[in-house]
């Protein structure tokens, strides 16, 4: 049995014990093995943690920053964390299930969101706006201040991708951040926190992380009264009631929630690469992701070669241990999830689909979280499976010969996260991309992104944009300021 691993709360630049002596465990999904433990935090926790971010924004070594200063700190947590990406990426590893190759790539390109960033500070620009001026005696420019302190709650599928999603535009911002990562996956927000208040040298209090649970932890953080933003990446109904605590205090809140997005295969696509994109979008990172190509349409020209193929390839997909570099597919990420896609089989089943491949647990891996890749067909836009994100890899396949029929039914659905449209006539690819109502799309390709290209949902897949200039945004709020050059109010008794 190996040492298993005690953390605490990392508040105000150090380890701090929590309140509690209640504990989460965290265990390695391939084999169930607990290999570190948590305090399942309190709201007390939660208040000295934001009483420390109130402070460390106040204070002249972070709010005082000089635009190069604070560019040059941040730049400095990103070369932090290349340093340590390969430690990084097997914590994330461990935590999650998720391949060590997915990890390491996530891990070894997160400093580039820091440097970004670190480039936006030096490099943005406020405005001064052509107001109506007579003779040129009015002026008006608009400067951008930091909201303040920030509590971000993030999920446990890609756990530090999605906190640099927040984190790195937060600090750019001038904010201070009180995170809440998700409670099977908080050991590497932990070890981050501790490497950017050692090695990068972060000023102490501006990024704080607490543990526990999403209802004791996340409830009080979104409801402190001195939290000026909340910034949420999870599911669309615990996003719900984020969004609605946020409106009840009336402060910003940024929502990055679920998806059921359709990956789209036409007649006269490049087969071989469609079918590397349709087992991209849903068989890659055992399909627990946001942005999963869940719901496959296919021309129905092409269904019966493409669903041969497919079937062929899914079947072919190394299932293993995700330390390994030449497995393919890992572990669901915890038993309750793993029970969750089964259940979402056996209803596509009660409700007319067909399972044309997987479905299984493989009875030659350790552990109780492997599914099968699963493919399902027949499958109707309004069967469940068919319009609830389900988090797991399980692709349900439906037909399509008209256009006009294949927007509605791609559109037919609450969420609008992402697209995928393989063809090789690009006017048509970009008349579906015009369409089709979701907040990214791609052509001949699936589950990219950066961190210069805005990011995020539209309808129940959230509000608001991560990445790129619209992720810095979610950080801000604008001043406007008017000069009176001439110095002399003429109407009191008027607008303007
Ligand atoms: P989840 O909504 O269950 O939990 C997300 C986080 O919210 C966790 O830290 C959890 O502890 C916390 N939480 C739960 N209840 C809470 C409450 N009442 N108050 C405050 N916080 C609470 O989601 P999950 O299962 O961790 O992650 C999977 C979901 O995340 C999927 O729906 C997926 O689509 C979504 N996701 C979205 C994106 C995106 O960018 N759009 C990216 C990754 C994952």
């Amino acid at each position: 049995m190996p040492d298993i691993e005690k953390y605490d709360q990392f508040i105000d630049g150090e380890f701090a014990p929590s309140e509690s002596d209640d504990r989460a465990e965290v265990t390695f999904p391939y084999n169930g093995d607990t290999w570190a433990t948590v305090p399942l935090g309190t709201p007390d926790d939660v208040d000295r943690a934001v009483t420390a971010a109130r402070d460390a924004f106040e204070r002249d070594n972070w709010a005082g920053l000089q635009p190069s200063d604070r560019a040059a700190l941040i730049r400095d947590v990103a070369a932090v964390i290349d340093d340590h990406a390969n430690e990084l990426a097997e914590l994330e590893t461990r935590q999650n299930g998720k391949l060590i190759r997915e990890m390491s790539g996530q891990m070894n390109s997160l400093g580039d969101w820091f440097r970004y960033y670190a480039s936006e500070c030096e490099t943005r620009d406020g405005d001064t706006i052509p107001v109506e001026s007579k003779d040129g005696e009015m002026f008006n420019y608009v400067v951008e201040e930091p909201y303040g302190v920030v509590g971000a709650i993030t999920p446990w599928n890609s756990p530090l991708l999605l906190t640099a999603f927040k984190l790195a535009p937060a600090l750019a911002a001038g904010c201070t951040f009180v995170h809440k990562p998700s409670t099977q996956t908080p050991v590497s927000a932990l070890r981050l926190a501790e490497l950017l208040s050692d090695e990068a040298g972060l000023p102490d209090g501006v990024y704080n992380v607490i543990t526990g649970s999403g209802s004791t932890v996340g409830d009080a953080l979104i409801d402190h009264e001195d939290i000026d933003k909340v910034s949420f990446t999870g599911s669309t109904s615990v996003g719900r009631h984020i969004g609605k605590t946020a409106g009840e205090n009336l402060i910003p809140a940024s929502l990055e929630l679920g998806g059921k997005s359709p990956n789209i295969v036409f007649d006269d696509a490049n087969l071989d690469n469609a079918i590397n994109g349709v087992i991209k979008g849903i068989f890659a990172a055992t399909g627990q992701t946001c942005l999963a190509g869940s719901r496959v349409f296919l021309h129905e020209d092409i269904t019966d070669e493409f669903i041969d193929r497919f079937t062929d390839r899914a079947s072919d997909i190394t299932l293993g241990d995700p330390r390994d570099p030449e497995t393919e597919m890992g572990p669901v990420a915890f038993r309750e999830q793993w029970e969750t896609d089964r259940d979402y089989i056996r209803t596509a089943l009660e409700e007319g689909a067909t399972l044309q491949f997987g479905g299984e647990q493989p009875d030659d891996l350790p552990g109780q979280c492997f599914l099968e890749p699963t493919i399902l067909t027949d499958v109707e836009n309004n069967m469940t499976v068919a319009q609830e994100e389900i988090f797991g890899p399980i692709a349900s396949v439906l037909t399509f010969s008209d256009e006009d029929d294949l927007i509605e039914r791609a559109n037919d659905t609450d969420f609008g996260l992402a697209a995928g449209i393989w063809t090789e006539n690009f006017r048509k690819a970009h008349r579906i991309a015009d369409a089709i109502e979701a907040g990214t799309i791609w052509i001949n390709e699936y589950r990219t992104l950066t961190y210069n290209s805005p990011f995020g949902g539209y309808k129940d897949s959230g509000l608001g944009r991560e990445n790129g200039h619209e992720g810095l945004e979610e950080y801000l709020q604008t001043k406007s300021v008017w000069v009176d050059l001439a110095g002399e109010v003429k109407d009191p008794f008027k607008l303007g």
